[in-house]
């Protein structure tokens, strides 16, 4: 193991020439300057070793990971992303962690034109805490509050294949190599769904991301706009890994499974064709899952209309029984 000082990593690592931000890595401060009639959304999120990441990730997963989750924030604000922090805990400067963990952060930054513009870097137990700046037209963004009575609910990708991975890591269930391979790498690199986001603008009535769970984030949503939904639960969209495994695992996992990092969004009744045009021009499957209603319950219901869970008490257990680690 190559040992570095604090400075020299810095400077091999994460100093990046920077060509939106007005100064990036090596002063005090960086700056960012924002276009007249925008507003910059800022989202931080961080990731601890044990809580949200197990320690055999490959270190450029988690680099693409630790970035992505922040992106997913700002996508879900339909936002652009600008620029990002990086705060590091590390327990040693070793470079065969931090030269694939810089690759994995740095090939989505780029793939997102979002600029390490900063952060900062300690010894410790394996932390990292991102800072994402995105910028959005002012009085635009997607907010949680924004869902109506009768408006349709839209799930993009699909959900629950990150706990199925967690469950198979946890040796409940087991699936072949490949099945195996495929949900882990939806649970390691997940895909921030910034293109939907930013095609939403202007059609969606709110939006979140996925990372505790759909019944867990779509409560959020709920609440802040003093609403209900009904969901329909075949209607999800879920893998063939997923659908291969038992109804309640199914279920466990599209409701309170974590870690998705899609979106969940409603829009009003008239604006279908407009969400199928976000989603054509964001290349990115959508799915409509149910509808808000009046009262502040999430119902789950089935294409008939009946209940199939019962609305509270479900709804407590799957908050309450959902151990997947998130960020
Ligand atoms: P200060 O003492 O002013 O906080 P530091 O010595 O911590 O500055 O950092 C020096 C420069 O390197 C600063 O511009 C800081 O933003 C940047 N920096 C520190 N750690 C990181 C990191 N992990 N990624 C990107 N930039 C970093
Ligand atoms: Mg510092």
């Amino acid at each position: 193991m190559t040992l570095l000082g604090e400075f020299e990593l810095i400077a091999r690592y994460f100093t990046q020439p920077v060509r939106r931000a007005a100064l990036g890595v090596g002063d005090d401060c960086a700056l960012l300057t924002v276009a007249p009639g925008m507003s910059l959304a800022v989202s931080s999120d961080m990731l601890v070793e044990g809580r949200h990441f197990v320690s055999t990730v490959a270190p450029e997963r988690l680099g693409h990971k630790a970035l992505a989750v922040n992106l997913s924030d700002l996508a879900a604000c339909g936002a652009r992303p600008l620029a990002f922090s990086l705060s590091l805990a590390l327990p040693a400067a070793d470079e065969a962690f931090l030269a694939p963990f810089a690759r994995g952060l740095l090939a989505l930054a780029e793939r997102h034109e979002c600029e390490l513009v900063g952060g900062d870097t300690t010894r410790g137990p394996l932390t990292i805490s991102i800072t994402a700046f995105g910028e959005i037209a002012t009085g635009a963004a997607l907010l949680r509050s924004g869902a109506r009575v009768g408006d349709d609910l839209y799930v993009s990708g699909t959900l629950g294949d990150a706990r199925l991975a967690l469950e198979v890591l946890r040796g409940t269930i087991a699936v072949s190599g490949e099945a195996f391979a495929r949900i882990r790498r939806a649970m390691e690199e997940p895909t921030p769904r910034v293109a939907l986001g930013r095609a939403l603008v202007g059609i969606a009535s709110s939006a979140i991301d996925v990372s505790d769970g759909l019944a867990g984030d779509l409560g959020h949503v709920l609440r802040r706009s003093g609403v209900g939904a009904a969901v329909e639960v075949d209607a999800l969209p879920r893998s063939a890994d997923l659908a291969a495994q038992d109804q309640a695992l199914q279920r466990e996992c599209l409701l309170a499974g974590g870690d998705d990092y899609e979106l969940i969004f409603t829009a009003a009744a008239d604006r279908r064709d407009a969400v199928v045009g976000a989603a054509r021009t964001a290349a990115t499957p959508v799915t409509r899952i149910g509808r808000v209603e009046a009262g502040g319950t999430l119902r789950f219901v089935d294409a008939a209309g009946r209940e199939v869970i019962g609305p509270a008490t479900s709804f407590d257990h799957f908050l309450t029984a959902s151990p997947a680690p998130k960020p």
